[in-house]
């Protein structure tokens, strides 16, 4: 290993190692000292890979034998025991209100932004998330167990591969050490990868303290980074705020028509551009149940599955609040907001339209639509399965359609239901098998449910990491039949119901 001659980088991170052939760039270390802290990650004994995602390698550009490259040098940099040259790790400052109520000053507790790599689709940044204690950890250790790393690193990838604007995640590796939760735990790192973490927090964080020098700063970098289109605008900052609204109204309309809740809502917890970020304990539906609160810990169901729109909308808001000094008028603020309800209902009724296989998008679907999520919710039938098993339809006058049929307790609702939506098939003259292929692209076979998850993780905590490697497989092509994999599509079992999922990751 190419290290430095002072100490093995297996118990120190105070090393350089040679870059592999990787360009770094690293302009969010160039906003200044008011923006983050420098410093390094604390070593973990034993290192070893859980996973690692071939897809997201090849976005960085990475060659094929990145993990084995230069004795392993990979495996000591993404568990936070080495660095490369040219990374320049920091942790970001920033605030954010939790559960709705203003939390002060929090900031990357327990992530380390390690620089920004040029790859062929353009910059992106790499993060460690549990790589030791920072100026921001709080109470907290700094650390992240097994347990949510596999979550984290699973979901971002599936999602991803579900169409839905998302952090990416490069890597999980994992130490023996212990890390203390309910129970004892072990660390594990994951490496996170997207265009830019900054999140709404950050722009709150210099709004509460009145640092409007800072506040600009951060967002003329993130215009002129990321929004270059809105700097043509008559008021730029405005032109940001409506762009974030309406990005997140749409990433909100791509969770609402998969099932997926996120959890954790906070304006922290929130991207400036628009991607799901933070992956805690986060969930997909099983059965329908509109209410459905995936966190354990969000006692008054603040972040249940139907409320994410609204809580979106309040967090846009924490951030027309914290642009006002930018923006200037409070009604240029209001009036960049005022797009998310069109945004977000016209970004449902067409995913919702694909999800029904139906060719055009018209107002008078969301009858349709709306009933069939009610009967749905009714039944508590399962959100995935129903959406999956309705592309082999039948339009035929008379046709049983029994497989649907089946996940519905309410059968005579349910034939009242088939009727109109044969009805309305037939009229634009919806070919089944050609329909079928269209729907199976937009209705997933497969998303990580709680149990799978679980199931791969008890593995894990086992020292079998095979599990965990064959779900990313699967979730990466989420769209596919993968006959193989029937078991992966199936009903939850009973044990599934009392999985809970708290912050506490
Ligand atoms: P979260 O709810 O996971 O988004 O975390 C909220 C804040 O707490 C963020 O600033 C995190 O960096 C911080 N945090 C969460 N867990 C830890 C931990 N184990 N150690 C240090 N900081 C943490
Ligand atoms: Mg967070």
């Amino acid at each position: 290993m190419s290290a430095s001659a002072t100490a093995s980088p297996r118990l120190s991170a105070q090393f350089e190692l040679a870059s592999p052939d990787l360009a770094w760039t690293n302009r969010f270390a160039t906003l200044g000292n008011e923006f983050f802290t420098e410093l390094r990650p604390v070593a973990v004994p034993k290192p070893s890979w859980v996973a690692t995602s071939a897809d997201c390698a090849a976005l960085l550009g990475l060659r094929e034998d990145w993990t084995e490259r230069e004795d392993w040098q990979a495996l000591q940099v993404f568990s936070g025991n080495a660095l490369w040259n040219g990374m320049q790790p920091l942790a970001s400052v920033y605030s954010g209100h939790q559960f709705g109520v203003w939390a002060g000053q929090l900031g990357d507790g327990r992530a380390l932004w390690l620089g920004e790599l040029n790859t062929p689709g353009g910059p992106l940044e790499l993060q460690l998330k549990g790589s030791g204690l920072t100026p921001y950890s709080r109470m907290g250790d700094g650390r992240a167990v097994l347990r949510s790393s596999i979550r984290e690193f699973l979901c971002s990838e599936a999602m991803h591969a579900l169409g839905v604007p998302t952090t990416r995640a490069l890597c999980v590796t994992a130490s023996p050490l212990p890390v203390r939760r309910e129970e004892v735990e072990t660390a594990a790192l994951v490496t996170r990868v997207a265009p830019s973490f900054i999140r709404f927090g950050h722009f709150e964080h210099f709004a509460s303290r009145n640092q409007t020098a800072a506040l600009r700063r951060i967002a003329d970098f993130t215009l002129d980074n990321y929004y270059p289109e809105c700097r043509a605008e008559a008021q730029p900052y405005a032109a940001l705020l409506e762009a974030v609204t309406r990005r997140t109204a749409s990433m909100v309309a791509d969770w609402q028509a998969l099932g997926f809740c996120h959890g954790v809502m906070n304006t922290d917890n929130m991207s400036i551009l628009g991607l799901t970020i933070d992956y805690g304990p986060f969930g997909f539906l099983d059965g329908f149940d509109p209410g459905h609160i995936c966190n354990h810990s969000d006692d008054q169901g603040r972040y249940a599955y139907a409320r994410q729109p609204s809580v979106a909308l309040w967090n846009l808001h924490a951030l027309g609040q914290a642009l006002l000094p930018l923006i200037g008028e409070p009604e240029a603020a209001l009036a960049a907001l005022d797009p998310f309800r069109s945004v977000f209902s016209q970004a449902m009724l067409a995913r919702l339209s694909a999800k029904l296989g139906l060719h055009t998008t018209q107002e008078p679907d969301n009858r349709l639509i709306d009933d069939f999520m009610t009967l749905m919710a009714q039944d508590r039938s399962d959100f995935t399965i129903v959406f999956r098993r309705l592309a082999s339809f039948n339009t035929d006058v008379g046709a049983n359609n029994d497989a649907l049929r089946d996940a519905f307790i309410d059968r005579p609702a349910f034939d009242a239901w088939a009727r109109r939506y044969a009805e309305r098939l037939r009229q634009e003259g919806s070919i089944d098998a050609e329909r079928a292929l269209r729907m199976n692209r937009v209705n997933p076979r497969f998303v990580l449910r709680n149990h799978l998850a679980e199931a791969a993780i008890a593995q894990a905590r086992d020292g079998d990491f095979s599990e965990v490697r064959r779900l990313l497989e699967i979730l990466r092509r989420p769209f596919d039949e993968q006959e193989e994999n029937p078991q992966y599509a199936a009903y939850p079992p009973a044990w599934a119901q009392g999985i809970e999922v708290s912050c506490s990751s």
